[in-house]
């Protein structure tokens, strides 16, 4: 605190990233990164782009990224936008497009970055809480009574809905932006990319830091009709021209294009999670059905914060989180084959060592 702070500074409540740790030896398995590294055309893209070039600035437009990503889901360039990671790029949709007399609606359990704009920005906003079962329900947001956001799959629960409930949210708030973020959607979820050509107030959002591997390049992109996205950049060019830099864009551009790796990755990602999921069960854990690289379980017999605590000790980390109605679950990131038979038996010894109830 410093009395320089601004009034607006001083109520901020900023979003808590997981921990990174600098502890190398730790399974790390709290913030949903891909255990595989990035395409390796990727990483050449980004060795080859480092040279003298890089005393220019880069292109404010993104652009050979852009037709890229445009080419990849057959949209126009002028449908896609990019930024300096998918927070930046929700950010700018919460400032160009959220920001409406009608409240922002989202679900009480989701991304928690979503209030946290709704701070900085001043946008008022309803929480929709999901079903008992911790499933969306679209009758929920059927009214065309306001802006609505949510994340598809759902995080951090894991579970996903069907384009058609997807398309019937869309189709029933005309009048108001739906954003989707697409996050976790290439490890086993629908995505609403087919719709943009038929609704122009559906903004999808996607990142290069989950299904990609890049978590560490801070690239994100949106797909919608082209007046949404000159929004996304009236406000990105008063604010920063160049969100992304030389590097960035090559290496985001060669890993949007190898769509073979992306799909080995993500095969890969969902065989280990279908193990991981049989084997929590084994183990007694409520395990919810994911289509994402996490999984969300509970254990019925010990509470998820001794969990995490003891399988830190363990050298293991996971997602706990302090907040009504889940504070009972682990958000557990799906790792390669051997950290997930490190976690199942870490969590079989742990259960095991202290009795249960
Ligand atoms: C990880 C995540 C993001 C943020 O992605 P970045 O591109 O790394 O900023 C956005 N939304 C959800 C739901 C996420 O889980």
């Amino acid at each position: 605190m410093s009395r320089f702070w601004s009034s607006k500074t001083r109520e901020l409540k900023p979003y808590v990233p997981g921990e990174q740790p600098r502890e190398q030896r730790l399974i790390k398995l709290n913030t949903n990164e891909l255990p595989y590294g990035p395409s390796p055309r990727a990483l050449a893209a980004m060795r080859d782009a480092c040279d003298d070039s890089l005393r220019l600035y880069p292109d404010p437009t993104g652009l050979a990224l852009r037709q890229s990503i445009a080419r990849t889901y057959g949209l126009d360039v002028s449908q896609v936008f990019v930024g300096n990671g998918s927070d930046e790029v929700l950010a700018h949709a919460f400032q160009a497009l959220l920001q409406q007399s009608a409240p922002l609606r989202f679900p009480d359990i989701t991304y928690s970055f979503y209030p946290v704009y709704c701070g900085l920005y001043g946008i008022e906003s309803v929480r929709v809480p999901l079903t008992q079962d911790l499933r969306l329900q679209p009758e929920d947001y059927q009214d065309n009574a306001g802006p609505i956001i949510f994340a598809n799959p759902n995080a951090p629960t894991g579970t996903a809905l069907p384009l058609s409930e997807v398309e019937a949210i869309v189709a029933a708030n005309p009048d108001h932006v739906v954003v989707i973020d697409e996050a976790y959607v290439d490890f086993g979820g629908e995505s609403a990319v087919s719709l943009i050509a038929r609704y122009d107030n559906l903004l999808v959002v996607h990142t290069l830091s989950k299904s990609r591997g890049l978590a560490g390049l801070r690239v994100g992109y949106a797909l919608g009709h082209a007046d949404l996205i000159e929004g996304l950049v009236r406000v990105k060019d008063s604010f920063n021209s160049y969100p992304l830099d030389r590097l960035a864009l090559a290496g985001a551009q060669a890993a949007v294009e190898d769509t073979a790796y992306l799909a080995e990755c993500c095969a890969r990602v969902a065989l280990t999670r279908a193990n991981t999921v049989a084997a929590l069960r084994q183990l007694g854990f409520e395990v919810l059905p994911s289509a994402a690289n996490f999984i969300f379980a509970r254990h019925p017999g010990r509470h998820a914060a001794e969990l995490a605590g003891a399988l830190r000790q363990r050298h293991i980390i996971v997602r706990h989180f302090q907040q009504a109605r889940i504070e009972q679950y682990l958000r557990i990131s799906i790792g390669t084959d051997a950290e997930m038979a490190a976690l199942c038996d870490a969590l079989s010894g742990i259960l095991a060592d202290q009795g249960g109830c």
